[in-house]
């Protein structure tokens, strides 16, 4: 399986090179020139396996440069033995909810970065790269720090991170100023995620920068989700989560079902896409947003238009105008024109913004639902949910849980749905007791016990950890800083 850009119709490289350098030289993403299927055959083959097993699978499929024993053992180490990484939840009879907030940071990041290291380190030996690969991530919280843990103290890696200042979680922001590790660097940034994306994205392209880096015998490499290496583990727990549904006769095999993903950088939502395109049997794939609604407004109307507000809001992962992976979607909805698309990236590089045509837009429209949801619903939902139910979950489920009721009281749709879990609760524990109501006094970390308190569920352990650590990064640098910080770090190897 070769991998072509989205920009270039020449250029085809081995899953290893998309890997390692990330982007492509043109300024395309990478994407597989075709499509793996699978049938009803191998849904039942998958369905006795384990999650690694799946996820192995289903992985050497599209890393054919990657031999299956080697991806076997990766996935056995990333995903462990001992406990299901990606549960489904049987919430009602048309209602599942895939719980993708198990792992060590306690978000969905961690389906692909806990595997994301060995698939980098291994594509390094393939291609023989010696140098040391300098990882830069912009985060809006959750990447950051399953990043962190995933690359730290990886050999031959280093690791930074800039989150903006006032656009996380105080529990995220914890989780990464006590990251531990001797690979690792954390800043805040005066901003918000799109500057911290854009800063990131000018070091890439800054030619001094890597020239400077290049003699001290660093590469640059990207984990955030334009990452091939990041995309394809995210495939599997859509398939996995279809599979859990026969084995637990929820459905029948060759029955359709719905996914609804709270979406902000379009990774998680097109990775469902490529589960539809190998033959898993996906009528809808419902697309919410949060106050930030870019992607809903498109979908509804055909035009991508980034010229608007920016909100700070409850669900702080999806606070994001521009969607990189969307362009990975318009490459496959236009039957793979890359000149199209070349003109609609520098479009909303320089007008902010793009309309598709027609054809793309019909073909949009027959997968994708969209919606949006306030963060009064947010709240509301939380609550509603939490009593009637008895469950509880975080900010972002919750903004998709609306936008799936929205959806089926306006379409009678009675598909079953499974609405994609991507955080644990305890992460956005200030939001979350907001939306129970009720008074409490504390302050960042006493409000895990509070919630636990009150819900009488276990604050999950990484979490819990944090009491006993102490911040080792208090930077926060501007937008134009962010390069020098990234020499001084380099500098201190
Ligand atoms: C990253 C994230 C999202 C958005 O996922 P995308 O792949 O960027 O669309 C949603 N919820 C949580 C909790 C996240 O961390």
């Amino acid at each position: 399986m070769l991998y072509q850009s989205t920009r270039g119709e020449g250029l085809r490289v081995e899953s290893a090179h998309a890997i390692l350098y990330g982007q492509a030289p043109d300024g395309g993403l990478y994407v597989p020139e075709k499509f793996p299927a699978i049938n009803n055959e191998t849904i039942m083959n998958l369905i006795p396996m384990s999650y690694s097993e799946r996820a192995a699978y289903l992985i050497s499929m599209y890393l054919s440069d990657f031999d299956r024993n080697e991806l076997d053992r990766f996935t056995t180490a990333a995903y462990g033995t001992d406990h299901d990484p990606a549960p489904v939840k049987d919430f009602n009879e048309t209602t599942k909810f895939l719980e993708l907030w198990h792992g060590p940071t306690c978000a969905f990041k961690d389906m692909a970065l806990q595997l994301m290291p060995y698939l980098l380190t291994s594509s390094g030996n393939k291609i023989g790269e010696k140098r040391t690969s300098c990882i830069l991530i912009a985060t809006s919280g959750d990447t950051g720090k399953a990043a962190l843990e995933g690359f730290r103290d990886v050999p031959g890696t280093r690791i930074m991170v800039f989150y903006p200042q006032d656009g996380v979680s105080e529990i995220q922001k914890l989780q990464m100023t006590t990251q531990e590790g001797m690979n690792v660097n954390v800043a805040a940034i005066n901003g918000n995620f799109d500057d911290a994306q854009t800063g990131v994205k000018k070091i890439f392209a800054d030619k001094e920068m890597t020239d400077d880096l290049n003699d001290r015998n660093v590469f640059l490499s990207s984990a955030n989700s334009i990452n091939w290496g990041r995309l394809v583990p995210q495939i599997v727990y859509y398939i996995s989560a279809y599979c859990d549904l026969i084995r637990y006769k929820k459905i029948k095999i060759s029955e359709k079902i719905n996914f609804c993903v709270p979406t902000g950088n379009f990774g998680n939502i097109l990775a469902g896409y490529y589960a539809k395109k190998m033959g898993l049997p996906i009528n809808k794939l419902i697309c919410a947003s949060n106050r930030n609604d870019v992607l809903n407004q498109f979908i509804t109307t055909g035009t991508y238009d980034r010229n608007r507000m920016f909100y700070t809001t409850a669900s702080p992962a999806m606070d994001i105008l521009i969607s990189s992976n969307l362009e990975r979607l318009l490459f496959e909805l236009s039957g793979k024109d890359s000149d199209m698309i070349t003109g609609y990236m520098s479009s909303l590089a320089n007008e902010g913004k793009y309309s598709i045509s027609d054809p793309i837009r019909n073909e949009l429209c027959d997968v994708f639902i969209s919606g949006y949801c306030s963060e009064e619903d947010t709240m509301k939902t939380i609550k509603t949910i939490y009593n009637k139910n008895d469950y509880l979950i975080d900010t972002h489920t919750a903004v998709a849980y609306k936008v799936l009721e929205d959806y089926k009281n306006r379409s009678g749709d009675d598909t079953v749905t499974v609405v994609v879990s991507t955080a644990n609760p305890f992460k956005f524990c200030d939001a979350v007791l907001n939306a129970l109501g009720g008074s409490y006094s504390g302050k960042g970390l006493e409000l895990l016990d509070i919630l636990s308190e009150k819900t009488g569920i276990r604050i999950p352990g990484p979490l819990a950890d944090l009491k006993n650590k102490t911040p080792r990064f208090n930077k926060t640098v501007s937008v134009n800083d962010m390069k020098s910080a990234v020499k001084e770090f380099i500098g201190g190897i």
